[in-house]
């Protein structure tokens, strides 16, 4: 039942959007294989099929996964993903992110796999056009850093393997990924962790310091930075659609996926509070480099394409289901 469908490989399937989608591919019949180098990765967050360790840019390790699983189809979640990281040192972004992709498509190339999904991200369009307005597909692609740098080269290859080599492709830009599985078997561990709501709900249990609101004077309704919230099981569904998609000889290309609505830091500090019954400790802190006071998704194109469309739209849900995962194991 499991592998009804075939095998999918899950690259960086070890990690926090990829493990969620693992559970959600085996869920609808796919049989998940994960490639992950573990350097960010959870031996925990493998449960729905095997973990090959090693690294994406392994060309013979590549082969030797596509002979023997036979992938339908290729999920490509694995890079770094740290944006200021990729600031101070970009060489191994480029090396990881694009060279990775790189060695990925060539692999796919030489074992005749079809399609494959592409985690982007809404930095490939940088600050947006109009402050504070949705961005859809059609918003220029001017990425602001190395790492959305990086990621608008993969999209960009993939479309010229497309053209070429007739390669079927999704590039699926998420926003703000947020929150944890419902069921609590997953959820968001990065080290070291620089997402608001993780370290909001640490500050809350007292096992991190106090949250840094980076910025207080942006030209937002109460001076803090608004971003767009979507939930993980959300985005491991959207993954699911788009196979089914190409699989259908689907049109490629890249799709949004947010909830079209925006929220503030301090917003989601009050959602954190009202989840957890607790306060949230926290503390003014200057800008942070490359943040863009907001961003938000017009998404009408992944509904319109895939038919997708967000179960978990408002914050109080999206946080309740992260602090349920943090608070069972703090
Ligand atoms: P994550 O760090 O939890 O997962 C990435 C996984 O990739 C890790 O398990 C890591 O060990 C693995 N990996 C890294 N380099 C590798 C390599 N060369 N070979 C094999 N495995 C490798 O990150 P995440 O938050 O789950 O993000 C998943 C993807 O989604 C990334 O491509 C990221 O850029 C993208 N993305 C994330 C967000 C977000 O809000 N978290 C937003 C937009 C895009
Ligand atoms: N943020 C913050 N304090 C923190 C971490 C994040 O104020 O300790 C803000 C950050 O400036 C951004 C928002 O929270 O406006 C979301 O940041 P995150 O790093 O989670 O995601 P990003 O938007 O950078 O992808």
């Amino acid at each position: 039942m499991a592998e009804a469908k075939g095998h999918v490989l899950v690259t960086g399937g070890a990690g926090y959007i990829g493990s969620h989608t693992c559970k959600a591919l085996a869920a609808a019949g796919y049989g998940p294989v994960v490639l992950d180098s573990m350097v960010h990765g959870h031996p925990w967050a493998v449960q729905w099929g095997p973990l090959v360790e090693g690294d994406v840019r392994d060309a013979q390790l590549l082969d030797s996964v596509f002979a023997l699983f036979r992938p339908v189809a290729v999920l490509h979640f694995a890079a770094l993903t740290s944006v200021g990281e990729s600031v101070a040192d970009p060489g191994p972004y480029y090396d990881n992110n694009l060279g990775g992709a790189l060695a990925l498509l060539e692999a796919m190339r030489r074992a005749g796999c079809p399609a494959v999904v592409f985690s982007s991200t809404a930095a490939v369009y940088g600050d947006p056009a109009v402050p504070g307005a949705p961005m859809d597909e059609n918003h220029p692609l001017a990425p602001v850093n190395p790492y959305g740098r990086a990621k608008l080269a993969v999209e960009r290859m993939l479309a010229d393997y497309g053209a070429a080599y007739g390669l079927r492709h999704m590039s699926l830009r998420y926003f703000n990924a947020a929150g944890a599985d419902p069921e609590g078997e997953l959820g968001e561990e990065h080290d070291p962790e620089t997402h608001l709501v993780p370290l909001a709900i640490g500050a809350a249990l007292g096992t991190r310091g106090p949250l840094r609101v980076f910025g207080q004077d942006y030209p937002t309704p109460d001076g803090t930075c608004v971003r767009d919230y979507v939930h993980v099981a959300d985005l491991a569904r959207a993954h699911v659609l788009a196979l089914g998609h190409l699989a259908r000889g689907g049109p490629s290309g890249a799709l949004n996926l947010g909830t079209g609505r925006g929220n503030s830091v301090r917003e989601v500090l009050a959602a954190v509070e009202r989840a957890s019954g607790r306060p949230v400790p926290c503390e003014p802190a200057p800008r942070r480099a490359g943040d863009p006071g907001a961003l938000v998704a017009a998404a009408g194109r992944a509904r319109a394409v895939l038919g997708w469309s967000p179960d978990l739209t408002d914050l109080d849900s999206i946080v309740s289901t992260a602090w349920r995962w943090h608070a069972a194991r703090a």
